[in-house]
């Protein structure tokens, strides 16, 4: 069979499939390697208020400096980290690397604002508690100095198996934010069985504020929601001063995005801490 005969989206999709195969596998043989050798990086995000203008936080989001490819972002390797289970290493590294930078900072006489990271589903098990532990021992930081962002398909799982989890987490001083906010399938009722301090307006709602009416309703239900379950709310990818201004009459809490900084190095991150810059609520 060749491809004129009729059969190309067959020859085609199977040679795909092989193609995407095999770089999976390159990808986790040498991101194994990453891992290892200190090609693995933390990148932070500020989270500022939509109060004060004032960085109130940040996102710490992992970055793959490749030798030959330069830097990857997580789209392309956290997927098939988690597909081959090398997520839970590359999980505990994130962790550690994040609390080590925290009391980095805290040494150097920064007063660093709380840093959240990101988890995988799959790092969500009974030993998940004690390794949260170890890394705020080893570094010596109160539990109030990072946060934990968790998705939808976590909790997919069920409360059953997920909030012993949390309440855990929660009772040694954590807050959780839920990421993505709007993408997964939590009703309201589900939601509040959880004990989750925060909600993440995902960025595919954002990026229609102020114009679309379908985002602006989605983006009012979730602010209004969270709310009445005393959740605070930060809206993710914002990116022009309209999609500010409409999150800020809707009684958002926080915005991170573009508008303010993208995700950048510590000493960056560092930097803008230091200066004290603000986000310009008046415009
Ligand atoms: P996320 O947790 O929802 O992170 C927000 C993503 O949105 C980041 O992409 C950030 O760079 C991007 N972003 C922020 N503001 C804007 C904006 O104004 N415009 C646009 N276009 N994008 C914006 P990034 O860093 O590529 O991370 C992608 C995803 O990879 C994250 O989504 C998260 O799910 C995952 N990820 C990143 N770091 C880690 C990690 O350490 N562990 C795990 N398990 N997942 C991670
Ligand atoms: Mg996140
Ligand atoms: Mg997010
Ligand atoms: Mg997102």
């Amino acid at each position: 069979k060749t491809q004129q005969q009729g059969e190309a989206g067959y020859t085609f999709y199977s040679s795909e499939m092989n193609k995407r195969a095999k770089e999976h596998l390159r990808i986790e043989s040498e991101l194994r390697r990453a891992l290892a050798g200190g090609q693995l990086l933390l990148h932070y995000q500020p989270k500022v208020s939509l109060r004060s203008g004032r960085i109130v936080g940040a996102e710490a989001l992992i970055r793959w400096r490749h030798p030959e490819r330069g830097m990857i972002p997580p789209g392309v390797f956290i997927p098939v980290a988690e597909e081959t289970g090398l997520i839970l290493d590359i999980g505990t590294w994130v962790l550690e690397e994040a609390c080590r930078q925290i009391r980095d900072w805290k040494d150097a006489g920064l007063d660093a604002p709380p840093i959240a990271v990101n988890l995988s589903s799959r790092q969500f098990d009974r030993n998940l508690p004690h390794r949260v532990q170890e890394a705020l021992e080893a570094y010596r930081l109160s539990p109030d100095r990072l946060k934990l962002e968790i998705t939808e398909t976590l909790l997919v799982r069920g409360p059953d198996q997920v909030i012993p989890i949390m309440n855990e987490l929660v009772a040694m001083g954590l807050a959780l934010a839920l990421d993505d906010f709007g993408t997964g399938y939590s009703s309201l009722a589900y939601l509040k069985k959880f004990p989750i301090n925060t909600l993440k307006i995902d960025r595919s709602f954002v990026i229609g504020l102020p114009t679309e009416e379908n985002d602006c309703a989605i983006a009012q239900a979730i602010v209004t929601m969270g709310q009445q379950l005393r959740q605070e709310i930060v809206a993710e990818g914002v990116e022009t001063v309209e999609q500010m201004r409409f999150l800020r009459n809707l009684g958002c809490d926080q915005l991170q995005g573009y508008l303010f900084s993208p995700p950048v190095a510590a000493a960056a991150f560092e930097q803008m801490v230091r200066e004290g810059k603000r986000l310009q609520l008046a415009l």
